[in-house]
């Protein structure tokens, strides 16, 4: 291969390129970064910049070798052999995907997603000020936690009848709307805000998810997910188009542990996909004999009001749910049985880091686990294995 591009300048762009010289490929790799900025981190936007905290957001580009960055250049298009953008078309061997997602707005409202988003809210967060927020998800509940630390004035509408009903059972949602109380924002749970025109608010920001970036792929031909237009890729990423592999937010791939198509919008997926997704491109028509599909345990946290919160697993409809404790800091596990015995699918924890690492270890191993002896608290997760 003589020339890579490589589309969207966020994490999963530079884990491409730097897995992609780690396998020593010696070709030129071009990025294309929507943005004016070179590649930068997420998370830090809705925790440390809002509160003021000075922090690197940036990627080392450095430590990649010869990367032919384009800031400020966006893909228009795609087709066989060739990426396109405003200021013409880029001819290439392989290509990789890592456009991300574009959050769902509501008219009149603002989004927090880039680096610009954060300085201008950031700025917006003063002393007093009227900040509603339309949404109680993983960056609605941060941004809300941001604001009240800010001295704003916060409420939160959320349309569901508990936050983070996205991820988590009412109940379990329902332990966080007590640090909303705790800081003095009004959490109206079960009010839908269709119009943002009668809030009256200093800034009302909307956090309502978000959309694979993937419009630009409209003629390209490559397959798209029909419920949200994410890259449908393979157990290597691999899409429907020889040479085009898709990694991060804006691809869903195909999980061979879960034996369904996974689209996980967490920072974990976007750190350790373009790995496989490069090896792959490199193999070509050999990937499948020599390289490893990517089948992770998928991960993911949230800080939001002095807590992290820490979900790992996939969990199905009829898995069997454990409590493992309902104190402040409370762990929770889905078990499913499996040949080899009871095996736990998921696990969502409150500041217990070390059951979310013991469990996600047994997890990757499916190693069966005594769901009574995981029940008890006391005892360690590592020590709850039945083989
Ligand atoms: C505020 C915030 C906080 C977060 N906090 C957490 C957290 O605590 N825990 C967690 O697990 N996850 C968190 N996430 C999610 C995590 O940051 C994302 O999953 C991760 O950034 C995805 O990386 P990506 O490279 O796939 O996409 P992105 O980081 O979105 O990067 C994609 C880049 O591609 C560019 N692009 C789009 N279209 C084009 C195009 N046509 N041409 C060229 N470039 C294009 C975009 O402008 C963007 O810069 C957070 C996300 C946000 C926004």
């Amino acid at each position: 291969m003589q020339r890579i591009v490589i589309v969207g300048g966020g994490l999963a762009g530079f884990e491409a390129a730097r897995a992609l010289r780690t396998l020593n490929f010696t070709g030129e790799i071009v990025m294309l970064a929507a943005e004016d900025e070179p590649p930068y981190d997420r998370p830090p936007l809705s925790k440390d910049v809002l509160a003021w905290r000075e922090v690197t957001v940036h990627f080392d580009m450095t430590a990649v070798a010869d990367v032919d960055l384009r800031v400020g250049t966006a893909a228009s298009g795609l087709e066989q052999g060739a990426v396109l953008t405003d200021a013409g078309s880029i001819e290439c061997d392989g290509v990789v995907i890592a456009t991300g997602s574009t959050p769902i707005a509501l008219p009149g409202t603002s989004t927090l997603r880039t680096l610009a988003d954060a300085h201008r809210l950031r700025d917006s967060l003063e002393m007093g000020a009227e900040i509603v927020i339309v949404g109680a998800g993983w960056i609605g509940a941060e941004v809300a936690y941001a604001a009240a630390e800010n001295g704003c004035s916060v409420t939160v509408y959320e349309a569901a009848d508990s936050p983070l009903s996205a991820a988590l059972p009412p109940d379990l949602g329902m332990r966080t709307a007590q640090w909303y109380e705790q800081l003095g924002i009004d959490l109206r749970l079960g009010e839908r805000v269709d119009d943002v025109t009668a809030l009256g608010a200093d800034v009302v920001l909307a956090g309502l998810g978000a959309r694979p970036a993937t419009s630009f792929l409209g003629s390209s031909g490559i397959e798209l997910r029909p419920q949200d237009g994410a890259v449908v890729v393979d157990s290597r990423l691999r899409s429907s188009l020889p040479g085009v592999v898709a990694v991060g937010d804006c691809a869903a791939w195909w999980s061979t542990r879960y034996d369904t198509r996974l689209r996980v919008e967490h920072w974990d997926t976007a750190l350790h996909a373009p790995a496989v997704a490069a090896a792959a491109l490199l193999a070509g028509d050999d990937a499948d004999s020599r390289v490893d599909p990517y089948d992770p345990v998928p991960y993911f946290w949230s800080d939001q009001f002095g807590h992290t919160i820490q979900y790992v697993g996939h969990r199905g409809a009829s898995d069997r749910r454990v409590d493992r404790c309902e104190e402040a800091d409370w762990a929770v596990g889905w078990f499913r049985d499996s040949d080899v015995g009871p095996q736990l699918t998921a696990l969502a924890v409150v500041d217990r880091p070390r059951d979310l690492t013991q469990a996600r270890r047994l997890m990757t191993a499916a190693t069966p686990i005594d769901p009574e002896k995981f029940a008890d608290a006391s005892n360690a997760i590592k020590t709850c294995t039945l083989a």
